[in-house]
Order: structure tokens, then C-alpha cells, then sequence
């Protein structure tokens, strides 16, 4: 059994209590991996070493900074395929998702990163006059945390630790308890190219060991990606310090296909990535509401149904595979009460439905299993179309005017994206602006944008170089 420890200035170390947690393989159900399962002690010590390391990090020249991120670059690189493995094994994204997508696209983020460190050293000056200059001087926070979950691991560790380094501060990151494998392998890759303490990984529970963090006061700023319960958690435990947050949470995002649109690129565009194949409907800015004029509307349908028929629901780690399980049982459990209820809920079952053996594929008896599912109805007030299912649920609303399309949309408590399918410049410009949505993709879903920040419910804050530092501000007088 694969066992893996946390890294705390720069040694790998079990919990001091000795233990662990069981990380479960999701397409079949076993364990494969313990990770540890870290306490208060271990938070304090993570601060310790974060805090250690803070005057030597943030005392090098942004320069000297940006070589050390772009060996943690060439690292993601080098070990891509290693890494996108265990994060396939660990959370069940398929392996055409974590090779395929993720982790190349790691090297980029760390070299942008490195590329961005300068951008944390400049400050502006302001003319007062023949003797007042004002100038200001972008600082780091101190010691930052960064909570993530477990739906894409490397890449929020990454968006986390990366620019939060690059402005000069030191890093803890808490991988989710689901989830931490691939967290603990990066740990251990990147002892050898930055300094002792300048990141820590530490793995448990919420409750056992990011709470203590999230207490600590000697971590100066917390970037949390997750749920909006958390979210409430952490905000109200930060209070006492008055921590700065910075919160990426859920979703539920209109995907808004117009009668204009040209259906050969919105049916799949509607269908896939942005919903079914993108981790099993596991990813935060999900179109899972799909909301279509009515001239196409019963058109959309037939081509959606051709199109999740040839999903292919399989070995995660096989390149024919289009969608792999869900991540645990706790969210199987979640999914398909979901289904249960948009059954109850009066919502037609246009495609899909099936979970657990039924729909597990040939050669899999255990493991989280749910098929591609759409629901239909024209009741945006339904539970499924407004709670986060997190999971490969779409439901599919009819819409006849551009107003109404805009009501729909945003009669939502989440704000995080959504998406426009349309030709018309006009329609695709009043979207743009009136979607209630921290980003909007027009004729295309689920490009990566930075910065990916919320509105309403979905949080607000980003991961940024700029965003992990404040200003300060002076006057000098002669
Ligand atoms: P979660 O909120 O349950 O857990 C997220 C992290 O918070 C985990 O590491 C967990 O251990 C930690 N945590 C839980 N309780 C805590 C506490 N009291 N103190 C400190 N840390 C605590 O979320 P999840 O189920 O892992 O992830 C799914 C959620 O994340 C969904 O809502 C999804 O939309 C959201 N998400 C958002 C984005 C984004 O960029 N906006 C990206 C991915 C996922």
C-alpha cells in the first residue's frame, strides 16, 4: 500500500500522531493509498516553517524568485505523466483529462508565474510637487493558505502555491482529505528546488487540521476553492484575525443557445466538455443548466441525446475512455439523490439516469458509477436547476426571448460562469454584459480565463501575482 507524508520546511513527515486516512480508488471502491492524517500540531508546525522561511523568500529579488518557479516548471514537465496517473487513480478524472489537459498545462502555469514575479515589485510614484513624492510598494501578505478540493488537485495546488510565491510569500496548501495523493507527490518533487519552508503540504480533515490553520494567526491570508458551507465555516472561524479570503466556490451555470447559433459547434459545445465529459460534471463552472430558444429547441435535444450516446463511460485510464466514475461514495450518494429528485420534482428524463452497477462499465463491479444524465422542464425554480449537483447532471430549459433567456440566467444563487451560443454580435455584447457571472464564454465553453472569480454565492477573490500582495503607500516630504 502506497503511504505518503506531508512536507513541512522541506522534510516529508507523517502526522505527529501517527495517523493516516484511506484514500479510496473511485472506479473500483478499494483503497489504494493512506495519506496523513494531520492535526493541530501539524498545522502549528507548517505555520512554523512557513514563517521561518518568510524573511529569506520574500527577501530575494523577484528575479531570483522566478528561476526557482521555473524548475518548479520543468518538474510539472518532467514528471507530467507520473503525476496526471495518480491524480487519475486518486479522483477518477480520466486520464485524457489529467495527461491530456491538466498537467501540461501546469508548466505554462508555473512559468507564468515566473514571468509574472516582477509584476509584484512594482510600485507607482505620485507627484506632489517641488518636495512631496508619493510612491507606493507592493508587499506580500506573509504566510498564505490555500484550501483546495479534490476535483482537480494539481491545478488548484498549482494556482495557489505558484502566484502566491511568485509575490514573495510563503505557502501551506491543505489538499482535500479525497484527494491528497497527488498533492503529497508534488511535495516531495519540489523539496529538491525551492527552499525548506517556502511550501507545505499538510493532508487531513477539515475539521482536524484546516480549522487550526484557518485559526492560526500566524497565516496572513486564505484562498479557499470549495463548497459555499466551507466557505460560511471558514469566513466566520477567520473573523477573530480579520484574515483577508480569497473564495472560489460552486456553481450552477447557464449554457444559453440561441436559434442563430450554429448548432453543429453549440450541441457539443453544450454536451461535453462543458458538462459531461469535464470530470464527470465535477468541475465548479459546469454548464449544467442549458437553457435553449425554442425554434431549436426540440433540434438541441435530438443532437444532445446523439451526442451523450457516444459518451463512453469506462477505465478511467483508458484513452477511449470519455467519463470516468464520480469521486467518492459520500458524492455518488449526493448525485443520485439528485436524480431521485428531479424524478419527484416532475422533470422529464430526457437521457441517462442509470447509477451504480447498472451503469458501472464491463470489467468494473465496485466503484462510483452515474451515467450521463439530462433531465428537461421549464421550471427554473426546481431544486435541480438551482443547487450544485456537482456530478454529470444537466437539465435543459426552453427560453423564446433574449430578456427572458437573461432571467432565467441569472434567477440563480451562484454567479461563476456561463456560456452564449449565438452569431449575433448584438445579443452576444448585452450578454456578455448583463449575465450575472464572473466569466462569460461566447461560442465556446470552459477555455481557461484568469482571473476565474465569482459573483453572488460562487465567492469573489482570485488567484493572482497581484492578488497575493497588498499595497503600501507613502509620502515623502523634503
Ligand atoms: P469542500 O468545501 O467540502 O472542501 C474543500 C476543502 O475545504 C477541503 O480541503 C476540505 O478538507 C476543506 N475544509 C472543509 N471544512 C473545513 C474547515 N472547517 N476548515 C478548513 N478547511 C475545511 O468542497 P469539495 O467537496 O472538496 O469540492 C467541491 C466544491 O468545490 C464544489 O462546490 C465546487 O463547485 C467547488 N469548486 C470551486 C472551484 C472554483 O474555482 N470556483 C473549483 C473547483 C471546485
Amino acid at each position: 500500500m502506497a503511504e505518503y507524508s506531508n512536507l513541512i520546511g522541506g522534510e516529508s513527515r507523517p502526522a505527529a500522531s501517527g495517523r493516516t486516512l484511506d484514500s479510496v480508488d473511485p472506479a473500483t471502491g478499494e483503497v489504494w493509498a493512506r495519506v496523513p492524517r494531520s492535526g493541530a500540531a501539524d498545522a502549528a508546525a507548517a505555520v512554523a516553517a512557513a514563517r521561518a522561511a518568510f524573511p529569506a523568500w520574500s527577501g530575494l529579488p523577484a528575479a531570483a524568485r522566478a528561476h526557482h518557479l521555473r524548475k518548479v516548471a520543468k518538474i510539472f514537465a518532467g514528471h507530467a505523466r507520473e503525476l496526471a496517473e495518480l491524480e487519475t487513480r486518486d479522483n477518477g478524472r480520466i486520464i485524457g483529462e489529467t495527461a491530456g489537459r491538466d498537467l501540461p498545462g501546469m508548466t505554462h502555469l508555473w512559468n507564468n508565474a515566473a514571468a509574472e514575479a516582477a509584476d509584484a515589485v512594482k510600485g507607482r510614484t505620485v507627484d506632489f510637487g517641488p518636495t512631496s513624492l508619493g510612491l507606493t510598494r507592493r508587499e506580500p501578505y506573509g504566510v498564505t493558505l490555500g484550501i483546495i478540493p479534490w476535483n482537480s488537485p494539481i491545478s488548484t495546488l498549482s494556482a495557489k502555491a505558484a502566484f502566491a510565491l511568485a509575490a514573495g510569500n510563503t505557502v501551506i496548501i491543505k489538499p482535500a482529505e479525497q484527494a491528497s495523493v497527488s498533492s503529497l507527490r508534488v511535495g516531495e518533487l519540489l523539496r529538491e528546488v525551492l527552499p525548506p519552508g517556502a511550501l507545505n503540504i499538510v493532508a487531513g480533515l477539515g475539521e482536524e487540521v484546516g480549522d487550526p490553520l484557518v485559526r492560526h494567526p500566524g497565516i496572513d491570508k486564505i484562498s479557499l476553492t470549495g463548497s459555499v458551507d466551507t466557505a460560511k465555516i471558514i469566513t466566520r472561524a477567520s473573523a477573530d484575525s480579520l484574515k483577508p479570503l480569497a473564495l472560489e466556490l460552486g456553481g450552477k451555470s447557464p449554457n444559453i443557445v440561441f436559434a442563430d447559433a450554429d448548432l453543429d459547434r453549440a450541441a457539443p459545445g453544450v454536451t461535453t466538455q462543458a458538462i459531461f465529459t469535464a470530470n464527470a460534471g465535477q468541475i465548479c463552472y459546469g454548464g449544467s443548466r442549458v437553457l435553449v430558444q425554442r425554434p431549436v429547441y426540440e433540434e438541441m435535444i435530438e443532437r444532445m441525446t446523439a451526442i451523450a450516446a457516444g459518451i463512453r463511460l469506462g477505465d478511467p485510464f483508458s484513452d477511449e475512455t470519455t467519463m470516468g466514475p464520480v469521486v467518492s461514495r459520500e458524492q455518488f450518494e449526493r448525485v443520485t439523490s439528485y436524480l431521485e429528485l428531479g424524478a419527484k420534482e416532475g422533470a422529464e428524463l430526457v437521457f441517462g439516469g442509470r447509477s451504480g452497477p447498472d451503469a458501472a462499465p464491463e470489467g468494473f463491479s465496485g466503484g462510483y458509477w452515474v451515467e450521463p444524465t439530462l433531465f428537461a422542464t421549464a421550471d427554473n425554480a426546481l431544486r435541480i436547476c438551482q443547487e450544485e449537483i456537482f456530478g454529470p447532471v444537466a437539465v435543459v430549459l426552453p427560453f423564446d426571448t433574449e430578456d427572458e433567456a437573461l432571467a432565467i440566467a441569472n434567477d440563480s444563487p451562484y454567479g461563476l460562469a456561463a456560456g452564449v451560443w449565438t452569431r449575433d454580435l448584438g445579443t452576444a455584447h448585452r450578454m456578455f454584459r448583463n449575465l450575472e457571472a464572473g466569466t462569460v464564454w461566447v461560442n465556446t465553453f470552459r477555455k481557461v480565463m484568469f482571473p476565474l472569480e465569482g459573483t453572488k454565492d460562487s465567492g469573489y477573490g482570485h488567484d493572482s501575482v497581484l492578488a497575493y500582495t497588498r499595497e503600501k503607500s507613502g509620502l515623502i516630504e523634503i
